[in-house]
């Protein structure tokens, strides 16, 4: 009568936590996560994402949680990243609300280590980084962006709601 689970967490698949890379597949990387990554994912899925998609209230897909080295070096995914230790995860929304909304949203409410717009343009990032470190969260908010010949991203200090603040004083 045992049916072997699917899910990570209530709304994450296994697959979108670490198995489902098809980069991992093309690479033949097993992308399982060493047990203290595991342990941090948990925490990151009970204390942050759960109960952001409970207010959110429509699906937010995961498009990267888990990297293990192998798959982050394939997917040239920065040599200290969170994703490597799994306290970071990516999200994009999948239903009315925008990436933005989910962005300021996290910003404004959640308790988290580092918050980055990614991508995209200044109206809306293409997804959205947030790491949960349990106890030594510093809230550090970052847009990253690309910059014209280089393949990896640019970080800077996140100032896009205080653009919005000079705009209207004028
Ligand atoms: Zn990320």
């Amino acid at each position: 009568m045992t049916k072997k689970s699917t899910s990570f967490s209530k709304h994450i698949s296994i697959k979108e936590a670490y198995s489902g890379s098809n980069t991992a597949k093309k690479h033949k990387i097993d992308n399982k996560p060493p047990r203290y990554a595991m342990e941090n994912m948990k925490i990151l899925a009970e204390e942050l994402f759960e109960p952001l998609r409970e207010e959110i209230g429509h699906p937010i897909r995961v498009s990267s949680f888990f990297r293990g080295k192998e798959l982050n070096a394939a997917l040239k995914g920065a040599e200290n990243s969170q994703h490597l230790t799994g306290h970071a995860i990516d999200l994009i929304s999948s239903g009315k609300m925008t990436n933005a909304d989910i962005f300021y949203l996290i910003k404004n409410n959640y308790d988290y280590d580092k918050l980055i717009w990614e991508m995209g343009d200044d109206k809306n990032p293409d997804w959205v980084h947030v790491s949960y470190v349990k106890g030594a969260n510093r809230k550090l908010v970052y847009q990253a962006y690309r910059q014209p010949g280089k393949g990896f991203s640019t970080y800077k200090w996140f100032d896009l709601d205080n653009k919005d603040e000079q705009e209207k004083e004028v």
